[in-house]
């Protein structure tokens, strides 16, 4: 099993260095198995001399080497990055889930570990004595678990990372005509703003569970059967503004609304494509299990605002834009577009 990944896929990191590194790697096991111990040993030889020292004891932990521990290791050094923030540490941490997940075929999959709101999400309906079904099993092989999001955004991963269709910089999105530039301005931005993106949802379910709590457990702050118009305009203004025609919002076409706006499937390609569409056919089943996927993109959109409203407010008296937003350039700390695709991409529709 060498490391299945071409030329193409490894030349779209963002930093050389790294994908030197990955190319290293991918010539070393041209042609031999790859075991978790050689994985590990390769990453060390030339991932480890990327990121600082003070890191390094993460790749060397007296635990026994298996593929998750290597997923595992992928995952630490990703949240170190809550710390220090450091777009290289993020993308050497990529790479190492790439050598876990492209050393065989099909790419190998981890289960992913929940995210703090679906696990306040599935205590409250606990509370509420609400059945969850969190899982999606279309045929006897198949899960798909309709809570696992993209680290960076609100949208499902692509089948076997952490990062989405429109987030990963080496899988760009197909209708895009693989426009590897914004795939890596995406990506790059994302990274930049993930741990304000953090706090954004974080400030939103503190808010919510603590209503839920001194409330004794009232079930509005949970996605609602009826009066689903009045609860966005509460709840999640950022996307009930971006639905645009809001007058054509009824309760019973409100989930696929939100879903045309936040999760479509249009040019993803064919395996993520499948899970997109059963993950929102299961949401148009069970309305409540959306919002999860609600909060995390109220906080990515109130996090972006935040970041224009830094930039408005430098100058004296101007918080946020009154007038549309600057469209930033494929530099600045916002560029999240994804052109050709704006169904996908909820912020398109705002500007
Ligand atoms: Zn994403």
């Amino acid at each position: 099993m060498p490391l299945y990944l071409d030329d193409e896929f490894i030349e779209t990191f963002v930093y050389e260095e790294v994908a030197v590194a990955l190319w290293a790697i991918h010539l070393h096991v041209e042609d031999v198995a790859v075991t978790p111990a050689l994985a590990l040993r390769l990453i060390r030889q030339y991932l480890q001399p990327l990121i600082p020292p003070e890191h390094w004891y993460v790749l060397n932990q007296k635990q026994p080497v298996t593929w998750n521990r290597i997923w595992m290791i992928s995952s630490e050094l990703a949240s170190l990055l809550g710390r220090g923030n450091d777009p290289l540490l993020f993308e050497v941490g990529n790479a190492i889930e790439l050598i876990h997940s492209h050393t065989t075929r099909p790419p190998r999959e981890y289960t992913f570990a929940t995210v703090i709101e679906v696990t306040y999400f599935l205590s409250m309906c606990g509370q509420l004595k609400i059945p969850v079904q969190s899982q999606i099993r279309p045929d006897r092989e198949q899960r798909i678990d309709p809570f696992n999001f993209c680290s960076l955004c609100w949208r499902q991963p692509l089948p076997g990372r952490k990062l989405c269709a429109h987030h990963a910089p080496s899988t760009p999105l197909m209708a895009e005509g693989a426009d590897k530039r914004a795939a890596a301005a995406r990506y790059k931005s994302g990274i930049r703003q993930k741990e304000q993106f953090d706090k954004a949802v974080n400030r939103i379910l503190t808010k919510e569970v603590t209503e839920f709590h001194e409330g004794l457990f009232t079930p509005v702050v949970l996605f609602p059967e009826q009066g689903i118009a009045a609860w966005l305009t509460e709840r999640r203004p950022l996307l009930w503004q971006l639905l645009g025609e809001q007058q054509e919002l009824n309760d019973g076409n409100a989930v696929g609304m939100l879903l045309d706006l936040l999760h479509s499937p249009d040019g993803l390609p064919s395996k993520a494509y499948q899970i997109y569409r059963q993950i929102n056919q299961h949401l148009q089943k069970h309305p409540l299990l959306i919002w999860p996927m609600l909060i995390r993109a109220e906080g990515w959109h109130r996090c972006r605002e935040e970041v224009r409203g830094q930039w408005g407010g430098k100058r004296s008296g101007a918080g946020r834009p009154v007038q549309p937003a600057i469209e930033p350039s494929a530099t600045s700390p916002c560029t999240d577009q994804q052109p050709g695709a704006a169904r996908g991409c909820a912020d398109h529709k705002s500007q």
